[in-house]
């Protein structure tokens, strides 16, 4: 019930149109030159000289020296060149203050209450205006413009979207009484939500999305919903790891004893839980779990490729057999040139990944970069080709294949292996043995 109380409370604060700019700091003094604020507890970090320098002042006001200042109140951009003003904020108490701008009409009696004759020792810069500028200064100030026209902008469209098409006032929609079993009262918006669910649920969309803020029951309606239109068997709540707990304890504290009987499945409990399930109104899970037990299920419909036995999900075999596997594979020039690459690069031979589009078997340049796997040296490249079968063009697509399978799975492959032996050594050969190109 506290927490019901703080948040009528707040909401009612809302209704009264409290200002929503942060509280500045107060008494606050500015250093104009270094453009630093310093609080009561600030003082005494400064030296005597120092304090010589500050101006007492609630705020200031100065010509804005860049386009890229927004408005605190209104959260416009504060355009380059025209007045603005600046108040003293921080976060904690410990941190440095500030400055937060505002657009002199988005300036707020209610935080600031600055009198007329005030302004000149309470608005640091005041006096360098000109007599028009501080006229118009003040007028602004007392204007609530921009913040009155915003507002009025922002109930004209919510009445506009409330009477179109894309969706429906919650105005129109039949209330529905608080559950019974919830052992809280539902606030005005609440109830509303509740009303909007239920009506949501019979029409042909079954469902929407309930985008409260944060802090505002979204949890509570959403139980609210499970106690008005209970459902034959559980219902299945799916949140973040860290929300689990909350919705265990809000169930509990909402809903009179006995009434939701809930279960967590999660973790090493999964099995041993899930037995259960059909005696319970509300199972609640999370991401990960539903995530990993999808792809577990998902695994088993998977199908053995005939030509390679490898397993895949049955839309992915299809792919694979019409460009990859079997004598009916098409593989477009690309992928043919890709392969051949892949299969050169798992033997050890031919050019490194990291340098493929230049010719990599000459010159000192290219000898820094191939530490870890040395280029082969033209000759010896075709010798050892031949050798394991492949074509000048270093291509034989059923080796290939064998190749890719082996580079893909890791599989055990004795032919390959060997080759793979074959081939670094023939590499290593092909520098230490010879020395360097440039050397003999
Ligand atoms: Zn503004
Ligand atoms: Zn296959």
């Amino acid at each position: 019930m506290g927490e019901f109380a703080q948040l009528d409370n707040f909401l009612t604060q809302e209704g009264n149109k409290k200002s929503n700019l942060p509280a500045p700091v107060s008494p606050a003094w500015y250093e104009p030159e270094s453009k630093t604020w310093y609080g009561q507890n600030d003082l005494s970090s400064l030296s005597k000289k120092e304090k010589q320098n500050l101006v007492s002042c609630t705020m200031f006001c100065q010509y804005a020296t860049t386009g890229r200042s927004k408005c605190r109140r209104c959260g416009e951009v504060i355009e380059k060149d025209i007045l603005r003003l600046g108040y003293p904020f921080r976060w904690r108490q410990q941190d440095p203050c500030f400055t937060m701008f505002l657009h002199t009409e988005c300036y707020d009696p209610a935080v600031f209450g600055i009198k007329e004759k005030e302004l000149r020792k309470k608005i640091y810069g005041y006096e360098a205006l000109n007599n028009t500028e501080r006229a118009r200064l003040w007028k602004e100030m007392r204007s609530e413009g921009q913040h009155a026209a915003a507002s009025k902008e922002g109930a004209d469209a919510t009445a506009e979207y409330s009477s179109g098409s894309v969706g429906r006032c919650t105005k129109s929609v039949p209330e529905v009484p608080v559950p019974k079993d919830l052992a809280v009262p539902m606030l005005p918006f609440q109830k509303e939500g509740l009303a909007w669910m239920c009506h949501q649920e019979e029409s042909s969309v079954r469902g929407g999305i309930l985008a409260d803020e944060m802090g505002m029951g979204k949890t509570i309606q959403a139980i609210s919903l499970l106690l008005a239109r209970p459902i034959k068997g559980p219902c299945l709540v799916i949140c973040p790891m860290a929300a689990v707990n909350q919705w265990m304890k809000e169930i509990e504290k909402f809903t009179k004893k006995g009434t939701l009987k809930t279960l967590v499945y999660h973790g090493s409990e999964k099995g041993r839980v899930a037995t259960q399930f059909k005696k319970c109104d509300v199972v609640i899970t999370t991401y990960q779990t539903l995530e990993s037990d999808y792809r577990r299920e998902a695994h088993k419909h998977r199908v053995k490729c005939k030509y390679c036995g490898k397993l895949f999900m049955p839309e992915k075999l299809t792919f694979h057999q019409r460009y990859f596997c079997g004598p009916n594979a098409e593989k477009t020039k690309k992928q043919q040139k890709t392969a051949a690459k892949k299969a050169m690069q798992s033997m050890g031979i031919g050019p490194s990944k990291s340098s493929s589009s230049t010719d990599t078997r000459a010159g000192p340049v290219n000898r820094v970069g191939h530490a870890e796997r040395p280029a082969v040296p033209g000759a010896e490249l075709v010798d050892l080709c031949e050798k394991k079968g492949l074509d000048s063009s270093g291509r034989k697509p059923e080796l290939v294949d064998r190749l890719m399978d082996f580079a893909v799975r890791g599989k055990t492959d004795e032919p390959v292996k060997k080759a793979r032996v074959v081939a670094r050594r023939e590499a290593g050969r092909g520098e230490t043995g010879r020395g360097s190109p440039n050397g003999g």
